[in-house]
């Protein structure tokens, strides 16, 4: 048999090492804004359009390079950062392996153009899926200018595989956070569909935190600075108050380097225990020298885990530096009898008025009396506890179990419920007879039996049937907020509102004025209460930061559910009678009435015949 081994030509080891480095448009992204930090640049620009598919630029006031190491750079393992495998312990620069501008110009069109600071004139070299197009000696400036055009031009699959402009616009603009604080002394611009984004002066980090999150985030932030023989820790925490939904805000730097660390991550959240509120993350910007030789970075080309020599030690410095600071800075409350309590109830308590826990424990409940069901203002078809804010409710129904040290039983006769249907009573079948069990379940019979419904999932599913209704036909109603309100978010959570705000003004919310680091919003849907506005647009920012839906569909089908799962009833909460009547009216009168919009079980039936085997 013939041999058959051959070696590949260049140009398709190029493009399948391409595969590697080159994800996305951020990718493009990250490599040439690391090369221009690699080249000492001082002020770096970034340009792209549409979403970076069909172009990228990034242009440096760094060394430049002669006209044979342009030539060069581009071929595959061609670098002037590593001669020796020893070197590779010894990292200084975010580049090493040679293969980004390889990779990229085997799937895009490249123009590179290029001077140092002793040459007179420069180079000009267009690449096109790693074939040279033209050199030519240009007069430019000092520095290097990479224009990056069509990606995937040559690989129609990956190119289709992109997401939206937005959502690759999305990546991009996350690297661009993480490389612009990685360095905050280096200025940078971004401009983005001919618009600007930012405009960095170099700065300190603090400041850099500032440009980049918003004007509120100065108040949050606390120093931290630790040094020791192995590590030095400096950056901030946020106070745990302004915990959020979202993780947007924690980035962790080695040697100037962004990095993922569950790791490390785990010994933060170990530092704020108690202090933040459950479901919330808190903020943070911690940069971590170690000695390059302690840390390995070699993992992957795209990928952020390190590896660490000594990961324990740095674990226990960096539980107790930050909790040091927490303490320091007197985020967290002194031990004393008075403000205690705080520790429990780790979010401005104090700042709450007093009424509403007065609101939930009805003063005048007697277990021995019928209960009275309390009247309340209407808003609409809400099923919760109309008078309780937010999701304080969950603390305060807490608190009122654990204070009373009741039986469970005494607690299912407890209707502190009101009803908020009053006006639209008679809609309800009467004949139907339900009972709740566990503030938890609502039971209720059929022909057959009985069917045990779960409160929450039945609601979520209700919510999302409706929302998703509203967003079809796009006529929610909304009620007008007599103060509009004004909330703060980070710049890039903002660009996630505005994506999502043509959806959130279907299914009610009506917004003002929307600005770099605030929105106003002068309208909400009718179930919505004022007091849970921020809540539900941080877990709306933060659904869609975690799951980042591709088309417009899967947008209003993530919005009801988010909006169904933050503003359903939960497990805990008291349902009256004609609460539990009209859930189970709705339920039934949903679409899809087995499962929750989260895949959930909704209800089961026990027969009859169930029930007397039983007996048997
Ligand atoms: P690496 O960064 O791993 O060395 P690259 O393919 O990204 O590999 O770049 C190859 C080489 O091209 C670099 O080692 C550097 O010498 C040179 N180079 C790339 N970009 C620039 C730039 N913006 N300024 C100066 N030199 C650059
Ligand atoms: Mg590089």
């Amino acid at each position: 048999m013939a041999d058959i081994i051959r070696l590949l030509p260049d140009h398709v080891a190029n493009q399948i090492a391409a595969g590697e480095v080159v994800q996305r448009p951020s990718s493009v992204v990250k490599e040439l804004m690391e090369n221009a930090i690699d080249a000492g640049a001082t002020e770096i620009q970034l340009i792209i359009k549409d979403g970076g598919k069909t172009l990228i630029q990034v242009v440096d006031n760094g060394k430049g390079m002669s006209g044979t190491d342009a030539r060069l750079s581009f071929e595959r393992h061609a670098t002037s950062k590593i001669q020796k495998a020893e070197d590779l312990f010894n990292l200084n620069t975010k580049g090493f392996r040679g293969e980004a501008l390889a990779s990229i110009a085997a799937i895009a069109h490249v123009e590179m153009l290029t001077k140092t600071e002793e040459d007179d004139i420069g180079t000009k070299i267009k690449i096109e899926g790693s074939k040279i197009v033209t050199q030519e000696v240009v007069v430019a400036p000092k520095g290097t200018s990479m224009l990056v055009k069509n990606l995937f031009f040559n690989i129609p699959a990956r190119r289709n595989f992109l997401k939206s402009d937005q959502v690759e616009y999305r990546h991009i603009a996350d690297e661009f956070h993480r490389i612009a604080l990685a360095h905050p002394r280096v200025a940078f611009n971004f401009y983005n569909n001919g618009s600007d984004v930012f405009q960095l002066p170099g700065n300190d980090f603090r400041k850099r935190i500032v440009h980049i999150f918003g004007r509120k985030t100065d108040e949050k932030l606390v120093p931290v600075e630790e040094e020791t023989q192995v590590v030095k820790i400096s950056g901030y925490i946020q106070k745990p108050e302004f915990a959020k939904k979202s993780r947007g805000e924690q980035f962790f730097f080695a040697n100037n380097r962004f990095i993922k660390s569950p790791y490390l991550h785990h010994a933060i959240l170990g530092a704020f225990e108690g202090l933040i509120r459950p479901g919330t993350h808190p903020g943070y910007f911690l940069s971590l020298e170690v000695d390059p030789g302690t840390i390995d970075i070699n993992i992957h080309p795209t990928k952020t885990e390190v590896k660490f020599d000594d990961e324990h030690t740095l674990y226990a410095m960096l539980k107790s530096t930050v909790k040091h600071s927490l303490g320091q800075f007197n985020v967290v409350p002194a031990l004393d009898f008075e403000q205690d309590q705080n520790l429990d109830t780790p979010y401005s308590y104090k700042n709450k008025t007093v009424d509403i826990p007065q609101v939930v424990v009805d003063s005048s409940f007697n277990p021995f009396e019928t209960a009275q069901p309390v009247k309340s203002n209407t808003n609409g078809g809400n099923y919760k506890k109309p008078k309780v804010d937010g999701w304080e409710n969950l603390y305060v129904g807490l608190e009122t179990s654990a204070d009373s040290g009741a039986s469970h039983l005494e607690f299912e006769s407890e209707v502190v419920n009101s009803s908020i249907f009053d006006n639209e009573k008679e809609a309800v079948d009467h004949s139907t007879t339900t009972f709740q069990m566990r503030k938890k379940y609502i039971i209720t019979t059929i022909k057959s039996g009985m069917v045990v419904i779960n409160q929450s999932r039945a609601h979520q599913r209700v919510l999302y049937e409706n929302f998703l209704k509203n967003i079809t036909i796009k006529e929610a109603v909304s009620q007008q907020l007599l103060f509009p309100l004004t909330l703060s978010f980070s710049t890039s959570e903002i660009s996630i509102l505005r994506e999502i705000k043509e959806n959130l003004c279907t299914v009610g919310f009506v917004f003002g004025e929307i600005s770099d680091d605030g929105v106003e919003i002068s309208g909400v849907p009718v179930l919505v209460v004022e007091s849970e506005v921020q809540m539900i647009m941080e877990q709306l920012i933060s659904d869609f930061q975690q799951e980042v839906p591709g088309d417009s569909f899967s947008q209003s089908d993530m919005l009801a559910k988010t909006l169904a799962k933050t503003l359903s009833v939960k497990t805990g909460e008291t349902l009256d009678e004609f609460s539990q009547v009209k859930l189970v009216n709705d339920l039934f009168a949903c679409k899809e009435t087995t499962l929750s919009p989260f895949n959930k079980k909704v209800y089961i039936t026990v027969t009859e015949n169930d029930i007397e085997r039983k007996f048997i």
